[in-house]
C-alpha cells in the first residue's frame, strides 16, 4: 500500500481495494514506528485524519470522489492549518494554532485529502540542511548520519521513507528542489504567483512559492493541479487558468531543445554528480531532444544577490513576530522595549538572527543604495539572462545541487559553505521562474537531482520532460532499504 503513487492510490481507493481509512492508519502506524529515526514530522494530526479519512469514504462510497479524496498527505509547517499547531520550525511559534486555513490548505481539503501531519522544516524556511529547526535535525532516509536538504527537509524525508505518500514544500530559494534532490524524490517550484501564498507564513515575499513533492512527476501534476490558481487574498496570485497538468504527460519530447549553462557544470560542481547528470541528458538525446551549451553569465551573481533580497524581505515579514500578536512572549517584561528585545531574543534561533541583521542593515537609510538597490539590478541581469536563453531553447537542464547530501554537523558552523548549497537553485527563483528536480542516479548510494528549469507558466512542459525520462528510468522507484 505504501508504495503506490498518488495516481495507484487513487485508483486502488475507487477500486474499493482499501478504504482511506485503512490507508491513513497504514501511513499512521509507519509514522509511529520509523519517524523517531527520520524526525520529519512536528505534528501528527491523527484524529483529524482520521475523521477526514472517513468523510472520504463516504465520498468515495457515492461515487463523488476527485482524483486526492482520501490520499494522506504531509503539509510542510509553513502552511497555516486551522486547529492544528503551524510552528514554521520556530520556537517563535511553538504555541501558534492558527484561526484559519492557508488558501493551498484550502484547496486540499476542499479535494478531501487527508493532513497527517505537519513537515519539520529549518526555522522559519531558512536554511539548506534542515538543522536550524527548533524541532531538531530531520535525518536523510538514505543514510541518517546525513541531511535531508532544505528548508522543506521533513517534507522530502517523509516522501522517501514511505510516512506519506507526498507532501508540499515551499521554496525561496531552493527549498523544494535541493532537499528533493538529496533524498531522492520529485520536487517541483512553480512560477512565481502560479500558487497562492495567502496563509503560508512568509519568509522572503518576492521569492517564495508553493509546491509539490512526490515520487513521481505524474503525481506532481495531480497535486499541482490542486494547489495552482489565482486567490484574491494573494495580490501576487496570477490570473490564469490553470490547465490539467496530467494532460500532456505522456506528449513526445522529439524537437525538444535543452540548455546546458556551461556555469552549471564548472567548478564547484562534483564530478560524479555531473556525470550522472550527463548520463541524463544522454537519456534525453535518446528521447529525441537536442542539446545546445548557452551561458548564463550573471550565475556568479545569484548568490549573492539572494543573501541580500531575501535577509532584507525576511527582516521585514519577521518583524510581526514582537511577543505581543503572536507566539513567543518573555516572562516578566519590564516595559514595551523589554518585551520586544527578550520576545525576539529568545524565540528567535541564530540563523534568523543573522538574516534579520544582515536585512535591516542593507535596508537601513545610509546602505539602502549601496546593497538593496544594487541587489535589484543585478536581479534584473539574472532574469534578463534567462529571457535571452529561452529564445533559444525550450528547457534548461544541470545539476540540482552541487553535491548529493552532507553529513549532519558538517557544514553548520560555516553558513557561507551552506549558502552554496542553492548556487544552482537560486537563479529560477530570482528571475521567478519554474524548476524542477528529478531524481537521477546514485552516488555513492546517495540520490543525485537533475534540475530542469522552464520558461514562465511553463509547468506543464516541466512535467512532461519529466515523466518521459521516468518512463525510461527507474531512479524515482528506488526506495531506502529500512524503508521499503
Ligand atoms: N537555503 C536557502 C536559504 O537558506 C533557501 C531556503 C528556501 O528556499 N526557503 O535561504
Amino acid at each position: 500500500m505504501h508504495n503506490k503513487t498518488l495516481s495507484e492510490l487513487s485508483a486502488a481507493l475507487k477500486a474499493g481495494e482499501f478504504s482511506s481509512t485503512e490507508l491513513t492508519q497504514r501511513y499512521l502506524s509507519r509514522i509511529a514506528e520509523f519517524d523517531s529515526q527520520i524526525n520529519a514530522y512536528i505534528t501528527v494530526s491523527e484524529k483529524q485524519a482520521l475523521a477526514a479519512a472517513r468523510a472520504a469514504d463516504v465520498q468515495i462510497a457515492a461515487g463523488t470522489a476527485g482524483p486526492l479524496t482520501g490520499i494522506p498527505l504531509a503539509q510542510k509547517d509553513i502552511f497555516c492549518t486551522q486547529g492544528v499547531k503551524t510552528s514554521c520550525g520556530s520556537k517563535m511559534l511553538d504555541n501558534f494554532i492558527s484561526p484559519y486555513n492557508a488558501t493551498v490548505i484550502e484547496h486540499f481539503n476542499q479535494a478531501g485529502s487527508v493532513m497527517l501531519g505537519k513537515t519539520n522544516m529549518d526555522e522559519f524556511a531558512m536554511g539548506s540542511s534542515n538543522e536550524t529547526s527548533f524541532y531538531g535535525a530531520v535525518k536523510n532516509p538514505w543514510n541518517t548520519d546525513k541531511v535531508p536538504g532544505g528548508s522543506s527537509g521533513g517534507s522530502a524525508a517523509a516522501v522517501a521513507a514511505r510516512l506519506a505518500p507526498a507532501s508540499t514544500g515551499t521554496d525561496t530559494g531552493g527549498s523544494i528542489r535541493q532537499p528533493a534532490s538529496l533524498c531522492g524524490i520529485t520536487g517541483l517550484k512553480p512560477t512565481y504567483g502560479r500558487v497562492s501564498r495567502y496563509g503560508m507564513i512568509a519568509f522572503a515575499s518576492s521569492l517564495d512559492q508553493a509546491g509539490p513533492m512526490t515520487r513521481t512527476a505524474e503525481d506532481a501534476a495531480l497535486m499541482l493541479n490542486c494547489m495552482a490558481g489565482f486567490d484574491q487574498r494573494d495580490s501576487t496570485s496570477v490570473e490564469r487558468e490553470v490547465p490539467d497538468y496530467t494532460a500532456n504527460l505522456s506528449d513526445s519530447l522529439e524537437g525538444l531543445t535543452i540548455g546546458l549553462p556551461k556555469e552549471y557544470f564548472g567548478e564547484g560542481l562534483d564530478a560524479s554528480v555531473g556525470k550522472a547528470v550527463e548520463d541524463a541528458i544522454a537519456e534525453y538525446k535518446k528521447l529525441g531532444a537536442t542539446v545546445k551549451e548557452i551561458s548564463l553569465p550573471n550565475t556568479h551573481l545569484a548568490v549573492p544577490t539572494y543573501y541580500v533580497v531575501a535577509p532584507a524581505e525576511c527582516s521585514s515579514n519577521l518583524s510581526r513576530f514582537d511577543g505581543v500578536r503572536f507566539g513567543y512572549r518573555c516572562d516578566d517584561p519590564v516595559d514595551l522595549e523589554d518585551l520586544y528585545k527578550r520576545s525576539r531574543g529568545e524565540g528567535f534561533g541564530s540563523e534568523v538572527k543573522r538574516r534579520i541583521m544582515i536585512g535591516a542593515y542593507a535596508l537601513s537609510a545610509g546602505y539602502y543604495d549601496a546593497y538593496y538597490i544594487k541587489a535589484q539590478q543585478m536581479r534584473q541581469l539574472i532574469s534578463d539572462d534567462f529571457k535571452r536563453a529561452f529564445e533559444e531553447v525550450d528547457v534548461i537542464m544541470g545539476p540540482t545541487a552541487p553535491e548529493t547530501a552532507f553529513g549532519i554537523g558538517d557544514k553548520s558552523d560555516d553558513p557561507i559553505t551552506m549558502y552554496l548549497s542553492d548556487i544552482y537553485t537560486i537563479a529560477a527563483n530570482l528571475a521567478g521562474l519554474p524548476g524542477m528536480s528529478v531524481p537521477a542516479g546514485f552516488v555513492n548510494d546517495m540520490p543525485v537531482g537533475l534540475q530542469i528549469i522552464g520558461n514562465y507558466f511553463d509547468e506543464a512542459r516541466l512535467l512532461n520532460v519529466a515523466h518521459r525520462y521516468q518512463q525510461v528510468t527507474d531512479w524515482h522507484q528506488r526506495a531506502p532499504a529500512q524503508f521499503k
